[in-house]
């Protein structure tokens, strides 16, 4: 995966972006709030990176995953914000709800920009260059795990502070 896969995976969102335009949502961010929906969004690869590079993009780091009673994306902020909403993944573009006004089509409709995001993804020795999605806060807590490198200089600190 190199920066034109990023660039396609993001047209392909946009398009998707555009077949849902004049769909009306009545933004009560219920569908950022996992244990309200059940269920949170899956990611391919690319998708991650897209997310990722937006946050650095506004010079910011990455959340802190939480344990709020509601499952709030960790991505949401305290506004009731999407912090990534220009590089949101395809799940939460997509997320089908009853309150959209028309009803928005169901995410089934969208296999075909799933299955170029999944092939977007594939190559590579990194997590998820398999091209499978996963879910949005298991990219998170690999993301935040200390690499072997970061966690032998931290062994080491601690040793210099003894
Ligand atoms: S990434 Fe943004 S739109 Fe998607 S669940 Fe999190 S806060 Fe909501």
């Amino acid at each position: 995966m190199n920066d034109d896969d990023t660039r396609r995976a993001l047209d392909l969102l946009t398009e998707v972006e555009r077949a849902l335009a004049g769909i009306r949502c009545q933004a009560t961010t219920d569908c950022c709030r996992f244990a309200v929906t059940g269920r949170e969004p899956w990611l391919t690869a690319v998708e991650w990176r897209l997310l990722v590079a937006e946050l650095r993009r506004q010079g910011r780091r990455l959340p802190e995953p939480n344990d709020d009673e509601d499952g709030r994306c960790p991505f949401l902020d305290a506004r009731g914000r999407c912090q990534v909403y220009a590089a949101r993944p395809l799940g939460c573009r997509t997320f089908f709800c009853e309150r959209a006004t028309p009803p928005a089509p169901h995410a089934s409709e969208f296999r075909a920009a799933a299955r170029a995001l999944a092939e977007l993804s594939e190559g590579g020795g990194a997590v998820g260059d398999d091209g499978k999605s996963r879910p949005i806060t298991s990219w998170l807590a690999a993301e935040r795990r200390p690499t072997p490198s970061a966690r032998g200089r931290a062994r080491a600190r601690g040793r210099a502070g003894r």
